[in-house]
């Protein structure tokens, strides 16, 4: 059942007073067919027309307000062809002002003497000519075109609207006021009253009064920068009913049993210390401390532990491995790719080798055999850790007693592959890491239904990678660079792109490059790394350039994620103009890992888009992922980065995922705790999976 109130949000534009057939029409391609959906779409800015400046008191390069009475008018002729200059003369309480438009010779037909205009634009000091204005935004104000709701569109802070085809900001601004002014007060409020209380927030319909014709003497700046009472509640309401439902599912799985308790006392923090070889950053430390005290809980974990390239997130991991096998669990080390998997497997081994736990490798290249045994073992529990690609989440895979799923670099896996490894009937503590620093925001939605652990430190004596970008013109000198470090006993990667179309192209290109290289290079062994290769092949070259004897590795993208040499201090990255933000960033981790300074050398091709450049002037112009993270999102919105649907991010009408993150957390904080204190109607909850799928355009909260 619908009351009054929503039956009117709901109603349909084109049944308007004053709202014929195309404007309807007009309005539905910009995406607004409803009431509610006019009233989501909200000013571009706002001029305070209540105060406005005097002309006379205006300094140079001030933006600034104006409104007066037309004077005089013409088009000027210039002498360049083509080029055409529309002048006015204007007269407000202080004095004269002029008007200049460039090229836009029709506005000779939109004024006329006598007329009021408000303007909104830079001003300038003339000698001689006095105050100008030149192509300013303008809007006729009383007289003309039938007007009775004069005040609306001045004397007041007045709202801009950007123009829908035929509609003008003014017209557009009448018909929100038109349906503002029909619209019943709502019955309930999803905002529960604590939380505006909290928040000194208006109710919903103030707030969207207020969020289009502001009352005056309210901060010009706060409306402006979205931070109104009314926009704040606007913003939250809806930030909270998204993370309302992260908080039901959340919630959904805390009633979920753990399979087993597992404890912590002296016996296995000995077994760890066995197998520390150095000491925890303090960031490391309070990631550990939060995964085993999730782990010693009896629902189950799911938690994101989140670092940069190289702060080492295995090795606590790793530990949180032990402490489950320790208990007699089993668990799961889940990686992205076979070179990956097959790196995390050697590493794991050998720092497990004083202690009592079996390893093993389970990927999908595995033969039939080695497959069949693989799977014995593990069921019967022969083997306590299994490391693999996603084959380890298929459903012939049945532990005997999985207590822990490690998963690197999430970002690959997505959402999906999460769920199906948790629907093993095991219910085990998951733990998720990601070298991709998410930005907090996107942490907070796309992952917002998992606890978040950050790593912010590095371990000592790291050293910044220092990064330039080189044209091709440079390549010589780059491998001049190169040859240098090499002979001081470094190591060096040079990397390939590898594009889904023409991977074979790249593949020859790289293998190409290889030979090229070894001539180039020929004191020093060269290596090829490339995605196609058997995994035995790749496995020994891999192990030669871990071990120094290959000095120089050609490779495709594979080597992208977790591979781990510190030795190697130069990353030469080819054709870096492809490479996205977050993997150029992922690609110089490799370096940077030892104690010696590391390099990285982005060569590019000329000429670049401003989106190349822009990506690579930031990788250049810092280190910190978590920096990278937030211009990546800029730079390329939220589902360029996740894939929208499948990564859970909703699509949003008010709130703005980088202008809002503080709110995304107050929303997420209110939406918790009312959940945790019942303080949710039922008739919300009820609704919450409907408003999921049509407002977020979510799978829903289930
Ligand atoms: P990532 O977080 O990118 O997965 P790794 O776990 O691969 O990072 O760790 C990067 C490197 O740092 C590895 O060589 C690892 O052994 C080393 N390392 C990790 N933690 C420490 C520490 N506390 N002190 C010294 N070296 C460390
Ligand atoms: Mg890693």
């Amino acid at each position: 059942m619908r009351h009054a109130a929503e039956e009117s949000l709901l109603r349909e534009l084109r049944f308007l007073k004053g709202v014929g057939p195309r404007r309807a029409g007009e309005l539905e391609r910009a995406g607004l067919r409803t009431v509610d959906d006019l009233l989501h779409r909200f000013p571009i800015r706002f001029e305070d027309r209540s105060q406005l400046s005097r002309s006379s008191e205006l300094q140079s390069g001030e933006v600034a307000s104006l409104s007066g009475e037309v004077v005089s008018s013409g088009l000027l002729r210039t002498r360049r062809r083509g080029f055409s200059l529309f002048e006015m003369l204007v007269r407000d309480e202080a004095g004269m002002f002029r008007v200049v438009w460039l090229n836009q010779p029709f506005l000779k037909d939109v004024f006329s003497s006598g007329q009021q205009v408000a303007f909104y634009g830079k001003v300038e000091w003339r000698d001689p000519g006095g105050l100008r204005l030149t192509n300013p935004q303008y809007e006729l104000v009383g007289g003309g075109d039938g007007d009775e709701d004069e005040g609306l569109h001045t004397g007041r802070i007045v709202p801009i609207y950007e123009r829908i085809g035929s509609l003008t900001t003014k017209q557009l601004r009448r018909l929100v006021h038109e349906v503002l002014r029909e619209l019943p007060p709502p019955l309930e409020d999803p905002l529960p009253a604590g939380v505006r209380q909290r928040h000194a927030l208006p109710g919903r319909l103030d707030a969207l009064w207020a969020s289009h014709f502001p009352a005056s003497g309210i901060s010009l700046d706060l409306l402006n920068r979205f931070r109104s009472p009314a926009q704040v509640r606007l913003i939250l309401e809806e930030l909270f009913l998204f993370q309302l439902g992260l908080g039901l599912r959340r919630r959904a799985r805390a009633d979920e049993r753990g399979p087993r308790l597992i404890k912590v006392d002296d016996r296995v923090r000995r077994s760890a210390l066995a197998v520390l070889p150095f000491r925890l950053t303090p960031g490391q430390k309070t990631a550990l401390r939060d995964i085993v005290d999730d782990m010693c809980r009896p629902r189950p974990m799911n938690r994101l532990l989140q670092g940069d390239v190289g702060c080492g997130k295995t090795i606590v991991a790793l530990l949180a491995a032990l402490v489950a096998m320790e208990n007699g669990l089993q668990v799961a080390f889940m990686a992205p790719t076979e070179l990956l998997a097959e790196q995390h497997n050697l590493s794991i081994r050998s720092r497990l080798a004083p202690s009592r736990f079996r390893v093993m490798l389970l990927t999908g290249s595995a033969g039939a055999k080695a497959r069949r045994e693989a799977v014995a073992a593990i069921e019967t529990g022969t083997v306590d850790l299994v490391v693999g690609t996603h084959a380890l989440a298929q459903r012939e895979i049945r532990f005997r007693e999985l207590g822990l799923v490690v998963i690197d670099e999430q970002h690959r896996f997505g959402v999906l592959q999460r769920a199906t490894l948790r629907d093993k009937g095991l219910r085990p503590d998951v733990l998720v890491m990601t070298a991709t620093p998410i930005p907090r925001t996107l942490a907070l939605t796309s992952y917002g239904d998992l606890d978040v652990s950050l790593i912010r430190d590095l371990p000592p004596g790291r050293r910044p990678v220092r990064t330039k970008v080189e044209p091709e013109s440079r390549r010589e000198v780059v491998y001049e660079f190169v040859q240098r470090r090499l002979r001081e006993g470094r190591q060096a990667y040079v990397v390939y792109p590898l594009v889904e179309e023409s991977a074979k192209i790249d593949l020859k290109a790289a293998t190409a490059m290889a030979e090229t290289l070894s001539a180039r290079f020929s004191e020093y062994a060269v290596g090829l790394l490339h995605g196609r290769m058997k995994p035995e092949e790749r496995n020994a070259v891999m192990h030669r350039f871990a071990v120094g004897k290959v000095r120089l590795l050609v490779s495709t993208t594979v080597v992208e994620v977790g591979v781990d040499v510190p030795n190697a201090t130069v990353m030469v990255v080819e054709h870096a103009e492809r490479f996205g933000l977050a993997q150029l960033h992922q690609l110089r981790g490799r370096v940077g890992r030892g104690a010696h300074q590391s390099y990285c050398r982005l060569l590019c091709q000329e000429p670049l888009s401003d989106m190349a450049r822009a990506r690579l002037k930031a990788v250049a112009g810092t280190t910190d992922g978590f920096e990278i993270a937030e211009q990546d999102l800029r730079l390329r919105g939220p589902g360029e980065i996740l894939g929208t649907r499948q990564s859970g991010v909703p699509t949003l009408r008010v709130a703005h995922l980088i202008r809002d993150h503080d709110l995304m957390e107050t929303a997420r904080r209110e939406a918790f705790a009312a959940i945790e204190n019942g303080g949710v109607a039922a008739q919300l909850l009820g609704r919450l999976d409907a408003i999921w799928t049509e407002r977020f355009g979510l799978a829903g909260v289930g």
